[in-house]
């Protein structure tokens, strides 16, 4: 881009109109409440008047599980579908599922048909419930010979079928799991029902052990995993985005000078949103209320072009595919607004990159939350006991979660000072401590009266203190009445983390359990065994609790000195997954077999040591094409401003100087983008975890040697020279 060219879309870019669409509203134009079209995408049979009261109530059994799905039944339902999702205008269905990208993946067919030469339109049965993609385009990590192809789709009824809308038409979708000809699960959302079905009963289970004599109408039937995800995303102006071939190809700049301005005046963070972000978040808040995503909390976030979305929580498999349709909405609606919204963990160098706090808790069907600690959290032994085991889940499979999320955009994040160390310890804040570090000497503890804040100014209403404080360090953190595992990225789909920690949970869970119905056995009282799980579990793991800066070196040796892991990269972290005795509670619960472990295993390493390679040969290009050309030019005007100043007999020091020092950086920048390339070219095509230690290891380091020399030449050439929108455009211009 030419100076010219860059300032004209500079200045086109301060003048993007905020885009106007139409909010729903009713015949006379008045806008509609939330609640008046709140899910209206979504497929509701109770709503169907095409279904009858005894079908309704047939299906019903089916979604809660009491009862087979016939194949009558599957008719009447897709039946229904169809009705619905026709006359809303939509053409195509499509199975919506999450193969091992991350992502998701569909296949689109028209619901238009022929029928003895006749125009129809027609959703099967089977067309509902099962589907046939081909299997090898996917990763599938060597679990198939190429030759399997074949893959089935499977309908997963407790996520509720949607339409998708685009201006020119809607499509159905229908969540399903994808599994492989031999039944092996080829996705993220096959597992993750697995864990939740575990941890189901084994919650259940527990609940019920310890409920004493409660009434058989209390008996706990099932508990139900829930889930919230905040999501931390950045917009950056289209334009300038697709001038950023780094951007382009893998979500994150390679390389940037910082901002003299950018968050440490911490002015962003909550600040006034700007009208045509406004304008976005709105949009995609219409377009989420209308797909039954509760989206509840919008703001700015830390780094300037930040924000946050979050929705109000549910049950664990459909908030994790909320999730997506979260990032997919934000991504669509963002181009309409001339954004792209970027959900790559480190889209910036220098300043904050984008975490998803998974806030995680399980809620029994009388509806009581587990992790609810009430008025008097020392003496609901019930809550106390289940803390005590996800901090020993956290102890025994702390390593398993770091696994779980780590990945090449967020090993940016973990450990930047900034996001959660790469150590996983849980933060239970001061009063939860005190009370477990009283228990597990054997001591009593006491309350001292409620806590109430004393602002000093009887204009304002009393506040009464939580019992946990913030830890924004923390990557595994109560916070009230759930945990918030904070070290999620961005781009993470959720469902990875969510059933490693639901297995971990249900292993620790399912052993206290044991031990319950023994000790009831032998006539033991129910708050006396509950105090003694408190107590061993809580003295066995509190080495995993840590209350102070996460952030902090000292943190960093105390936990070594703890023993805990601490498992830098994905090439230490997907180590874990490749040991048997760590799996071995993920495979003894049924969450994953082994061979689909093997496959994840060797997709992971084989998707971290592509990005990076996408990354590197990028970078190797950039600074071919545009770096150096840029850099070379700027010294051929400081040459001839030498040789002008020479010929009238001046000494030209300060053009000297400058072209001495760019030389050096350029020979410099040029010598590693050689080596780099050579290193690219010597792994050829492996994809091993040799080759993912290297990239982490050696190529990391140099690739960001390269970035700071890059970052001195963005600095010191001349403006009008320099090829590439820099932070200063991407962050600043909206
Ligand atoms: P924060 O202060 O942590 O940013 P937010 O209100 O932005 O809080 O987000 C908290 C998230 O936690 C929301 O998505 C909320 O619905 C979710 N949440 C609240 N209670 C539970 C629960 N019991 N289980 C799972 N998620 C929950
Ligand atoms: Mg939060």
């Amino acid at each position: 881009m030419t100076k010219k060219v860059r300032a004209k879309a500079k200045l086109d870019n301060y003048k993007a109109p905020t885009r106007v669409f139409n909010v729903p509203a009713d015949v006379n134009g008045n806008p509609l409440r939330v609640s008046e079209y709140y899910g209206e995408n979504v497929f509701d049979y109770k709503k169907s008047d095409i279904l009858t009261k005894q079908d309704k109530k047939d299906i019903q059994a089916v979604v809660s599980k009491n009862q087979d799905l016939t194949k009558d039944m599957a008719e009447k339902f897709a039946n229904a579908v169809l009705n619905w999702a026709t006359s809303k205008g939509a053409t195509h269905f499509t199975h919506w599922f999450q193969p091992l990208t991350g992502s998701t993946a569909e296949k689109h067919d028209a619901f238009f048909s022929l029928e003895n030469e006749q125009p129809v339109e027609r959703l099967s049965a089977s067309q509902l419930i099962q589907g046939e993609p081909d299997a090898s385009s996917f990763p599938h990590g060597g679990s198939r010979s190429t030759f399997e192809a074949r893959g089935y789709t499977s309908w997963d009824l407790s996520s509720p079928i949607f339409l998708r809308t685009n201006e020119n038409g809607k499509t159905l979708c229908i969540p399903t799991a994808f599994v492989s000809y031999h039944g092996d699960a080829l996705d993220i959302k096959t597992p993750l029902l697995r864990s939740i079905t575990q941890l189901s009963n084994i919650a259940s289970r527990f609940c019920n052990l310890v409920s004493g004599n409660k009434r058989e109408a209390e008996k706990v039937e099932y508990v139900d995993v829930t889930a919230g995800c905040e999501q931390e995303y950045f917009l950056v102006d289209k334009g300038l985005f697709f001038e950023r071939p780094d951007l382009v190809m893998g979500g994150r700049t390679l390389f940037g000078a910082i901002t003299s301005r950018n968050q440490q005046l911490e002015d962003h963070y909550f600040g006034t949103v700007p009208d045509r972000v406004m304008a976005f978040m709105q949009e995609v808040e219409v377009e989420l209320y209308k797909l039954g995503v509760p989206a509840k909390t919008r703001h700015n976030e830390v780094a300037p072009g930040q924000f946050e979305l979050a929705p109000i929580f549910g049950k664990a498999n459909v908030a994790a595919d909320q999730n997506q349709v979260i990032m997919a909405t934000m991504q669509s609606v963002a181009i309409r607004h001339g954004f792209v919204c970027l959900l790559h963990e480190k889209p910036f160098g220098g300043i904050n990159g984008s975490g998803k706090h998974l806030n995680w808790s399980m809620t029994d069907s009388n509806g009581d939350n587990l992790l609810e600690p009430t008025d008097a959290p020392h003496a609901n032994y019930r809550f106390l006991a289940v803390v005590a085991m996800i901090c020993e889940s956290i102890n025994r499979h702390g390593a398993n979660l770091r696994t779980a999320i780590s990945g090449h955009g967020n090993d940016h994040r973990l450990g930047a000072n900034e996001a959660p160390p790469s150590i996983i310890s849980v933060f239970l804040g001061d009063t939860l401590t005190a009370i477990f570090e009283a228990y597990a000497q054997g001591k009593s503890y006491s309350k001292e009266g409620e806590d109430f804040l004393d602002l000093r100014a009887d204009q304002l209403a009393r506040l009464v203190k939580d019992n946990t404080d913030r830890n924004r360090t923390s990557p595994f953190a109560f916070t009230g009445n759930k945990f918030e595992f904070r070290a999620v990225g961005s781009s993470a789909n959720v469902g990875i983390p969510m059933t490693i920690l639901n297995s971990a949970v249900a292993d620790v869970m399912n052993e206290m359990n044991d031990r319950i119905e023994k000790e009831l056995g032998e006539g033991k009282e129910v708050d006396d065994i509950l105090k003694g799980i408190i107590k061993d579990l809580y003295n066995n793991s509190s080495k995993v609790v840590f209350n102070g800066d996460g952030y902090s070196k000292e943190w960093e040796l105390e936990a070594e000195k703890r023993g805990l892991p601490n498992l830098r990269t994905t090439a230490d972290a997907l180590k874990i997954m490749a040991n048997d005795k760590s799996n071995e509670f993920l495979t003894k619960l049924g969450v994953y077999t082994p061979s689909e472990l093997e496959t994840r295993y060797n997709v992971r390493v084989e998707r971290y040591v592509k990005h990076r390679q996408i990354e590197f040969n990028t970078l190797v290009n950039m600074v071919n094409k545009d770096i150096l050309p840029a850099a070379i030019e700027y010294k051929k005007s400081l040459a001839e401003s030498i040789n002008l100043q020479k010929q009238v007999g001046v000494e030209a020091r300060v053009d000297l100087a400058i072209l001495r020092d760019i030389n050096e950086k350029v020979e410099q920048l040029r010598a590693d983008n050689e080596t780099l390339d050579k290193m690219l070219e010597a792994v050829g095509g492996r994809e091993d975890i040799e080759v993912a230690e290297k990239i982490a290891k050696e190529m990391m380091p140099l690739s960001e040697k390269m970035a700071d020399l890059i970052a001195y030449l963005e600095e010191n050439v001349s403006e009008e020279l320099w090829p590439l929108p820099t932070y200063y455009d991407l962050l600043f211009i909206r």
